[in-house]
């Protein structure tokens, strides 16, 4: 990769704005060091809210300074081929089963936090 890398901040404005899911290192919460898959919403000062689809919960708080970029969630989909393939419930695509308890696509589960949030 000869291009620089971003800053962080830059990286979570432009998620949120085009909604992309990206992953994160978060040195904080109750696994550090943990790579999660974060849907951001809003960057509050030293705070960010994002929805966390690893741990599936809505509007969690990072704090900015533990927080380091991991990647865009679009770069890992090699990986899926070793995921179990699911129909999704909602719109009734197959989708590649990140967690096993999921039931819906990646674009469904987010569709449904956001209207969970008004
Ligand atoms: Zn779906």
């Amino acid at each position: 990769m000869s291009s620089k890398p971003k800053p962080l901040e830059k990286i979570l404005e432009e998620a949120i704005a085009a909604k992309k899911i990206i992953k994160v290192l978060y040195n904080g919460g109750s696994q550090p060091g943990a790579v999660r898959r974060v849907a951001p919403v809003q960057i509050d000062g030293n705070k960010i809210i994002a929805h966390c689809l690893s741990s599936k919960k809505q509007n969690e708080i990072f704090e900015l300074d533990k927080l380091h970029y991991a990647g865009n969630v679009r770069e890992s989909y090699n990986t899926d081929l070793d995921l179990p393939e699911g129909d999704c419930c909602i719109c009734g695509k197959k989708f590649r089963k990140r967690e096993a308890y999921m039931t819906y696509c990646k674009d469904c589960y987010i569709e449904k936090m956001r209207a969970e949030e008004s």
